[in-house]
């Protein structure tokens, strides 16, 4: 099995490669490691190679993991999975980032919490009855009611295009997102995954999302 560092390579020639053709800076795209369904062990030798931003789909998986994920000085956790509102509490002591904001309810919720949090809005484009999301006709509300709140800070837009072998599918749902986010004048797009991460980063993505790639096949525990 190729180490990780070897991996880390790989994806980082790849955003290196697609931001040249994009005319953009390399600077201007963070890398977020994936880690669900690995072990801590993950986190720490991503963060040894370098990696200082993570996401993690699960509330109660990343629990487990945070005495050591926390101890990792500087490192960042977001939360990219589907949040209930029952379990925001927990989200919102556990991590830095919660990238999936869709509702009012949950803002609120998160904002009572008193700490400071970044959060994305998380958009649904596509129709798939198993996506999570705000609709982008209600993106702009939701913005709003997000803007008012003292203890979140808006980032940016975060979606998730059906899955489709074939990258250049995912190409118009980017350019959508990317849209809704200038016209809310929001600066970050969390956009572009193992397979589609070029195309994100020629649609403008700021942070692409990256698990298989850099850590191999899950498997489900
Ligand atoms: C799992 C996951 C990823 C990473 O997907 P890969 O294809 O393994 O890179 C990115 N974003 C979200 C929301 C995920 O759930």
């Amino acid at each position: 099995m190729p180490r990780f560092v070897d991996r880390l390579a790989i994806v980082e020639a790849r955003i290196a490669a697609a931001c040249v053709r994009a005319g953009r800076s390399r600077h201007d795209v963070t890398l977020l490691a994936v880690t669900k369904f690995f072990p801590v062990e993950a986190l720490e030798d991503a963060y040894a190679a370098g990696v200082r931003e993570f996401g993690e789909n699960y509330v109660q998986e990343f629990e487990a993991k945070a005495p050591r994920a926390r101890a990792l000085e500087d490192a960042r956790f977001h939360l990219i999975g589907p949040l209930q509102s029952n379990k925001s509490r927990k989200a919102g002591e556990l991590f830095d980032v919660i990238q999936t904001v869709d509702t009012a309810k949950l803002a609120r919720r998160l904002n009572e919490l008193g700490r400071p949090l970044d959060v994305f809005l998380e958009v649904k484009l596509s129709e798939e009855e198993s996506k999570h999301g705000c609709p982008p006709e209600a993106v702009a509300d939701l913005a709003h009611v997000v803007r008012g709140l003292e203890n979140l800070r808006l980032r940016g837009l975060m979606t998730m295009p059906p899955w489709d072998e074939n990258a250049e599918r995912s190409r118009p749902y980017f350019r959508r997102l990317r849209a809704l986010a200038a016209a809310l004048d929001l600066a970050e797009l969390s956009m572009g995954m193992s397979h589609d991460l070029e195309v994100a980063i020629e649609e403008g993505s700021t942070l692409v999302r990256v698990g298989t790639a850099l850590f191999g096949d899950r498997h489900k525990a």
